[in-house]
């Protein structure tokens, strides 16, 4: 399954309708102290927004000004006009409380989907809200290969907040009968053979391998798993493709529509803020 093609149809998209808009949406992304991985990431999510017609705008703060200077920033930011989506790039340094810090984040600017408030109206399928980015990359991936989740049993590795949890549910939104495992279940290979959806977010190179995989499965792989300058995912890719229907590759597959979506996002958290 090809992210990298799809993630460009999206950000055609989105440049096409935020050119409608009165103003360009604006995403403003904080990133503190200094990681080379993050930085990384800020550079690609600029990329990105140039692309798309949405205006970027990185702050940085050093990491011992930003204890007292990162909640100012929030709040202006959650007040100014031409800011539609915030996101804070993690992981803060330590010491920092991400949690208290994500919380301040204004819900309708919440781009990320970390906020309560946005987990919360997901949860309970009472939108409008934002999408967690990668689990809704993944749902983009299956609509574009026209994998239709109902009735399907959906077995999903993993069971963090940010991806594990939030794939669960959006499975479960679209009528699939979901499981999750994590590092706790005991038999991980039972659970992943039955599984006509398998999704694997966990970060362990090599976990899922061919004998795992029912024949005919979709199989997606979140993991980014580095070795020196290479990226590999969580399921043995050469073995499983041989038995799998469709198979995401890492890199090229989920993580691109990771990205794809935080410009979706972007684009709705304008609209909805120039409706209101
Ligand atoms: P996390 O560390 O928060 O969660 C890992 C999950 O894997 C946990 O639920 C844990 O219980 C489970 N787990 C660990 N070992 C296991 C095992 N042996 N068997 C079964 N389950 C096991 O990680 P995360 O933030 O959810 O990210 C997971 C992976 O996805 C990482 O490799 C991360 O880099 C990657 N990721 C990719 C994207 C993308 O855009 N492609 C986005 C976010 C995360």
């Amino acid at each position: 399954m090809d992210g990298n093609a799809l993630a460009k149809r999206v950000r055609m998209d989105v440049k096409k309708q935020a050119a409608r808009l009165d103003a360009p949406p604006g995403l403003a992304v904080i990133i503190v102290g200094h990681n080379p991985a993050s930085e990384v990431y800020v550079a690609h999510k600029e990329k990105d927004c140039a692309r798309c017609g949405i205006v970027s705008h990185t702050y940085r703060l050093g990491e011992e000004a930003g204890q007292e200077k990162l909640p100012a920033l929030i709040h202006r930011l959650n007040n100014q006009p031409d800011i539609h989506g915030i996101l804070v790039q993690l992981p803060l340094p330590g010491g920092y409380g991400a949690e208290a810090v994500l919380q301040a984040i204004a819900p309708e600017k919440d781009v990320d989907a970390f906020h309560t408030v946005t987990a919360g109206k997901f949860y309970l399928n009472k939108g409008p809200t934002f999408l967690p980015c990668t689990p809704a990359g993944v749902m983009e991936l299956l609509d574009a290969y026209a994998i239709d989740p109902r009735g399907k049993h959906a077995v999903v590795v993993g069971h963090s907040n940010i991806v594990g949890k939030p794939m669960a549910m959006m499975l479960l939104q679209r009528d699939a009968t979901v499981t999750i495992c994590h590092i706790h279940t005991a038999d991980l290979a039972m659970h992943t053979r039955m599984a006509d959806i398998l999704v694997c977010a966990v970060g362990k190179a090599g976990l899922i391998t061919a004998g795992m995989v029912k024949p005919g499965a979709v199989v997606i792989d979140v993991g980014i798993n580095r070795d020196g300058n290479k990226i590999c995912g969580d399921v043995d890719f050469d073995a499983v493709g041989k038995i799998a229907s469709h198979i995401t590759p890492v890199p090229g597959g989920v993580g691109p529509m990771t990205r794809a979506m935080l410009m979706k996002n972007t684009l709705e958290a304008a609209k909805n803020i120039a409706t209101r």
